[in-house]
């Protein structure tokens, strides 16, 4: 099984989840910029955050063959915080390096206008550097903040299909597809989204004839109770409901390649996702994976 979590916050997992990941054949991966579970205080804050993404980060997945790519954005629940706005005018600088593959995570968090304002604001940026956007969906109020985030998106001019809305359910899945936009699944260990409910998802979309295009399946995993290893769980659920190892492929590689494609950003070279770990006493400006065993 190869795998690609186009979901996934590495900044807060250990070396051991990347030997897991890669165990259980995951490749590749995006990590969307974030909050960090406290509130940042300044633009500084957000900067060495989005230099250690494209940076630091990538290159600590490389080293257990897995490749990194990222999305960066003033992410929703931190566009509420007026000392966070000046995050708006550092993000062009970021959208046009390498390995950034999206706007985002943007979107709604408690549906207020700050939140709004920042969500337009980033539209125009993926439009601006044509790239797709990576959009969140409030836990709470599910319902009305889709609603009125696919309103935004049909206002904004992004093509549908530039547009993935996650962390959906089986109440908000089916506004997502009529509006023509990807949907994205958070799959978690104990509460909301699990792979059992995934696999009922995606077996419904197959006997209405909508088929598994325009899906994808993420672990969302990061410093809270996750689990990184989601997405192999998901493809191991498929495979015992029916589902062949070819729509296994498409729903875990072949659709977040054909999303995160459209930025013409991916680097999927055969160094970065072969199987073998590659040298672990490699460096970054100087730094290994190896902590405490160089001079
Ligand atoms: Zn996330």
């Amino acid at each position: 099984m190869r795998i690609f979590d186009p979901h996934i916050h590495m900044t807060s997992r250990t070396t051991d989840d990347y030997e897991a990941m890669h165990a259980a054949g995951v490749r590749a991966l995006v990590e969307p910029a974030f909050w960090l579970g406290q509130p940042r205080t300044n633009v500084g804050s957000f900067t060495d955050y989005f230099d250690a993404l494209v940076g630091w980060e990538r290159f600590r997945a490389a080293q257990f063959g897995i490749a990194h790519h990222c999305t960066i954005a003033l992410n929703p629940k931190e566009a509420n915080d007026p000392r966070c706005a000046e995050v708006l005018d550092v993000l062009p600088r970021y959208l046009a390096k390498d390995g950034v593959v999206a706007v985002g995570e943007v979107g709604f968090d408690s549906m207020t206008a700050a939140e709004e304002k920042a969500f337009v604001r980033q539209l125009e940026l993926a439009v601006e550097f044509e790239l797709p956007a990576m959009v969140h969906t409030p836990h709470r109020d599910k319902e009305q903040g889709t609603r009125r985030t696919l309103e935004l998106v049909a206002d904004s001019g992004l093509t549908p299909g530039m547009v993935v809305v996650d962390h959906l359910n089986e109440v908000t899945v089916d506004q997502v597809d009529e509006a023509g936009c990807w949907m994205g699944f958070s799959i978690y260990p104990d509460t909301k989204m699990d792979e059992h409910r995934m696999v009922a998802i995606l077996r419904r979309r197959v006997e209405l004839g909508r088929g598994l295009g325009r899906v994808l399946v993420n672990s969302a995993a990061d410093w809270g109770r996750s689990d990184p290893l989601k997405t192999a769980r998901t493809g191991a659920a498929m495979l015992e409901a029916g589902f062949t190892d070819d729509d296994v492929d498409r729903v875990l590689w072949r659709n977040p390649i054909e999303f995160f494609g459209q930025s013409g950003r991916l680097l999927l070279d055969d160094d970065a996702t072969s199987d073998a770990i590659t040298d672990a006493t490699a460096t970054f400006e100087g730094n290994s994976v190896l902590r405490g065993s160089r001079d």
